[in-house]
Formats: C-alpha cells, structure tokens, sequence
C-alpha cells in the first residue's frame, strides 16, 4: 500500500493522479487539498473518501464543511489547512501539484515531515532551489519528477551514473504557437494559446507552454533534480511530443524515453517507479508516425525562454524573482492586459534589472518572488 496526499487534487495533474489511484488498488488517497473550488473538491472528497481535506480558500471553509458533514472527513482551509494536509501522518509521499509558488511552503513543511515528494509543481522547486534539495537532503527524503521531461530524464538515468552524462536533453512541443512569426506573434490571444497542440493542462501551464517560459522553468528544474551544470542541458523542439527528453552519454551514446503525451504515466512513476505496474496507455505506434523531428529553439521569438535559462545560471534569488513576474505577467496575458511578445520582453528587462542574492533562506526567497510581482504590475501599469 501507497499512501498519498494530494496537493493540488482539483486541477489537471490531481485529476489525473486520481485516476492512476483508480488503476492501482495499491495507491490510497489520504488527504487532498484544492484552492478555491469548494464544490469540486467535495466531490472528489466524496468520491476518493480521504480522512482530510484542505481547502486554501478560507471563505470556501464553512460551505466546504456543510457540504461534507455527513462525512468522517476531517476539513481545513488556509495555509496552515494545506501544511496539515501535506504532513498528514498516515500519508508516506506527498504528490505536490499546486500550481505556481503557493505550493512553495506546503511542500517544504511536507519535506520537514519527512514525506517522499513526486513533484509536478515545478515553480516551487524553481524558487525554491537550493533550499529545496539541501532540506530534501537532510530529511532524507526522495524528490520523484512527476514533470514528463524529468521522468524520461529519471527513467534514461536508471543505472547511470550522473558523471557520465555530457548533456541532458529536454524536448519541447514548442507550444500553441511554435510556427507563428513575430509578426503573426503581435496579435495572438489567450483562447488560442489554450488550445495546445499536444497536452491537456492547468491554463497557467498553457501559457508557459506558449511562451515556452515553461522550458525554462524546467531547465532549472533539471539543474536541481539532477544536479547538472547549465552548459550541460539543451532544449530541443519536438512537435510530435513522443520523446520525452533524452540523456546524451560521455561514450557517445544518446538514451531517450518514448511514450504517449499521457501525464499518468509519469505521474505513475514517479509514485511506483520501476514496479511499472499495467496501464491502458499503449505504446506509441511509430510506423503510424513515420517521422520525429528535433529543431533549436528559437529565441528571438520566444525570450522568455533565454531569460529563465539565464535566471537559473545567474542563481540565487534570479529564479524566485523571475518565476514570480512570470506569474504576474501569465495572468495578464490570460486577461488581455499584455501583447504576446511584449511578455517575453517584459521577463529580459525585469532580469536584467535585478540584482540577486543568496537564495539561503526562505524569508529571502518569499521576497524575492513578491519583488518579482510588484515590479512586473508597475511595468504592467506603466
Ligand atoms: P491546474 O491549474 O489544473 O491545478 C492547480 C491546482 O492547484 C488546483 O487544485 C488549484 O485549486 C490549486 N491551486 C491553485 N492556486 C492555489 C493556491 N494559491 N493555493 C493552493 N492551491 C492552489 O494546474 P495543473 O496543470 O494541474 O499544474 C499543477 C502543477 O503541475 C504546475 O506547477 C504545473 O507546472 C505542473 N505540471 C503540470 C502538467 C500538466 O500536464 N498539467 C505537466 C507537468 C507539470
Ligand atoms: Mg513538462
């Protein structure tokens, strides 16, 4: 038996992570938290029947409450709700997949528990670097990738060893507008970049995707997860989104992983690893595909790409400050309140405008992030 608690239940990958939990009998959902949607996470708390539930929303507390008092469901709310939910003491690993920085302090309060972490919430780990895996560290606790690109990266490196690797490959779909010119770029909105070619996802993801700031969070991400210096990680186009990333070895060999755009199969992994129990997922069909394609990025197009990257090789609080414009920025995209490229340009300037620091505590990293969101809506309201 597997048990788990689920941040962030209501959205995509909980959704998801649900159903995994519905093919493998082993996996057991103790406690699963949401942010806003009381309603929605009733319902699930009704259907996975958990012995907690947390709400971050502390208006949608007392409806929350009523809605499950026929229940033995213990319900919280806040941000003390979802450190509850994260430390719950039946729970081994904690699935953390709230969207963006607000899952930073439920999920370092998990590690502090000393829960074995499968994360998808990349933002935290962005933001969070250093402190993240040094705590990780001490605890003794296990950090699993649940992001599709670091599963595949996880899975080529079983048996590995990390100094053999010359590079660390991550493909990308390119997102929604991968072969627009920045011209076309001008007058893109957010219902088309919603529509992604490949995955279904959170809409805060989407974007990032559209953007393609999503790589670059998840450059930095593998920095951290696997502990590789910048030089050594590529970002590789990949429209088909079949490969999922691939690690290139010293001896000239190249190892990638293969598999349908189906985000239960790394989120199970990242829960069972190689148990690799049955799934209904089947194997690519690649006569049906006939051609993969790998293609350089493009970063004219796309700065917000090269100014996460450099964010991460800047480091200390370069990641947290960054990550949090972005948040501010992706939302004012998904409003109407800022042009497509205009975005992108928006993350070069604020970067090179910032001075980092240290990113050695928490306090720091929490005020680098909000830094990053005052000055994202001044430029925004400039
Ligand atoms: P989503 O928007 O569908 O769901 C986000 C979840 O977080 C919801 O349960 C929401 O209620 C909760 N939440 C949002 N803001 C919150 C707050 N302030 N406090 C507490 N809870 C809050 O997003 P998603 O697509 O499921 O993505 C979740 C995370 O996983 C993100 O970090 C994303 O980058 C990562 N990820 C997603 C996918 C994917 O396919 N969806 C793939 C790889 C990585
Ligand atoms: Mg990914």
């Amino acid at each position: 038996m597997l048990e788990i608690s689920l941040l962030g239940a209501t959205g995509s990958i909980g959704r998801q992570t649900l159903e995994v939990c519905a093919w493998q009998p082993q996996l057991r959902v103790l406690a699963m938290t949401g942010g806003r949607d009381w309603q929605a996470l009733a319902k699930l708390a009704r259907e996975y029947q958990p012995e907690m539930v947390a709400i971050a929303d502390l208006q949608a507390y007392a409806p929350l409450r009523e809605a499950l008092a026929d229940l033995p469901i213990r319900v919280e709310a806040g941000e003390d709700g979802l450190k509850q939910a994260a430390c719950w003491p039946g729970a081994d690993t904690v699935l953390a997949a709230i969207s963006g920085m607000a899952g930073l302090p439920p999920l370092l309060a998990a590690i502090a528990a000393k829960k074995n972490i499968a994360l998808a919430n990349k933002e935290a780990l962005v933001a969070g670097g250093a402190l993240v895996m040094e705590r990780a560290a001490q605890a003794g606790v296990k950090i699993s990738p649940v992001d599709s690109e670091h599963s595949a990266l996880w899975q080529c490196l079983a048996g590995e060893k990390t100094e053999q690797i010359a590079k660390l490959i991550l493909t990308a779909s390119g997102g929604a507008f991968r072969d627009l010119s920045l011209e076309e770029l001008q007058s893109v909105t957010a219902a088309q970049a919603l529509q992604h070619p490949n995955w279904r996802m959170g809409e805060k993801i989407t974007i990032d995707c559209a953007t393609m700031v999503n790589k670059g969070l998840e450059v930095i991400e593998a920095h951290w997860l696997f502990g590789v210096d910048y030089e050594r990680i590529q970002v590789l186009i990949h429209r088909e989104s079949i490969v999922h990333s691939m690690v290139a070895f010293q001896d000239g060999s190249i190892k990638a992983q293969l598999a349908q755009a189906d985000m239960r199969l790394p989120i199970q992994y990242a829960l069972l690893g190689q148990d690799r129990p049955q799934t209904s997922v089947s194997p690519p069909d690649l006569a049906a595909l006939s051609a993969l394609h790998f293609e350089i990025p493009d970063f004219l197009r796309f700065p917000g790409l090269a100014a996460m990257i450099e964010a991460g090789k800047r480091g200390g609080t370069a990641p947290a400050y960054l990550n949090g414009a972005n948040e501010i920025l992706n939302l004012a995209f998904r409003r109407g309140e800022i042009r497509f490229p205009a975005l992108g340009q928006a993350l070069g300037d604020l970067l090179a405008a910032y001075r980092e620091v240290p990113a050695d505590q928490e306090a720091v990293i929490y005020r680098a992030d909000q830094q990053g969101r005052e000055d994202a809506a001044r430029l925004l309201s400039a």
